[in-house]
């Protein structure tokens, strides 16, 4: 038996394992900072974005992005687009609520995260927003994935919801492949056997990743719990654990959400929040 090649054959397997390159410490081995208007992922500030699951009228938009305004939120979530598991649900928007959310960011000086669902709403989301949500259901939607390299504004590339830690890498290399390294990975909860939370929050996603790349790592503690009661405990666990930030959903009257409200916060339970992380923050050596 030779042992020649011996040494490839070792970095084949090597590379194999790790198939992505541009997204890994390997290629960069400081942490990327991704700087978007006034706020940087990856710095020592966690940043928060909050907002309502969808963007249901001009009214709570409006009210929302106030009161995040109000208490320091710089990024207002909110879906125009929505991929809902039921074709009778509330799909959203569209580019009337993306003009809502850009009509916010004027009023109130929040920056938008919204989601783009396929390369329809992925152009109109990138004319209107700050940050380009792809969601867990388009983590694998390679033809998309390769449009959002082009897009030309950062990318919050949510986990799949069955997807591995190196899938999910891997479809962020897609993006990057295609030209765009301002990449933010959001863990938010991975279907296991639990059925008790909506999802089970992989808090480990956040030092694995952190070690495999240098990408920042968000935490959406919302889609993970499913439940309003169970966000906050998983918010403190995620900033403890050295999340670079938190999505989370809050809504003025969740009780009346078109999607999410189970799982969603009321604003004084947002603003608590807000304090309990600001302290876990400082006790991992940052700020909100
Ligand atoms: C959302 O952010 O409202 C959403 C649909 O999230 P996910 O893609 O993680 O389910
Ligand atoms: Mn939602």
């Amino acid at each position: 038996m030779s042992w020649v090649g011996a040494t490839e054959t070792a970095e084949a397997v090597v590379a194999a394992r790790k198939p992505y390159k541009l997204v890994s410490r390997d290629f960069h081995p400081e942490d990327s900072v991704i700087r978007v208007g006034d706020i940087a992922f990856g710095s020592s500030k966690v940043v928060i974005m909050s907002g309502p699951c969808a963007v249901e009228s001009r009214d709570q938009v409006m009210e929302s992005a106030a009161f995040m305004q109000h208490i320091g939120v710089p990024v207002l979530r909110g879906g125009a687009y929505k991929p809902r598991t039921s074709p009778y649900s509330f799909q959203g928007m569209a580019v009337e609520g993306l003009k809502i959310l850009a009509e916010a960011r004027e009023r109130y000086g929040v920056l938008i995260v919204t989601e783009a669902v396929d390369h329809e709403s992925l152009a109109n989301v990138a004319e209107w927003a700050d940050i380009v949500q792809i969601g867990a259901r388009n983590m694998q939607n390679f033809e998309l994935l390769k449009a959002v390299g082009q897009c030309g504004k950062p990318v919050l590339l949510k986990r799949g919801l069955a997807a591995t830690i190196d899938e999910w890498l891997m479809a962020a290399e897609y993006v990057a492949a295609h030209g765009n390294l301002n990449i933010i990975l959001c863990e938010r909860g991975i279907r296991t056997y639990e059925t008790k939370t909506r999802n089970t929050l992989d808090i480990s996603a956040v030092p694995v990743v952190k070690q495999l790349s240098h990408l920042p790592v968000v935490i959406d503690p919302s889609h993970a719990a499913g439940q309003w009661q169970w966000v906050a405990p998983l918010a403190r666990a995620g900033v403890a654990a050295g999340a670079d930030g938190l999505i989370i959903e809050a809504h003025p009257n969740p009780a009346e959400a078109l999607s999410d409200g189970p799982q969603s916060l009321n604003f004084r339970h947002l603003e608590e929040l807000m304090k309990e992380a600001g302290q876990i923050a400082q006790a991992v050596g940052r700020t909100l």
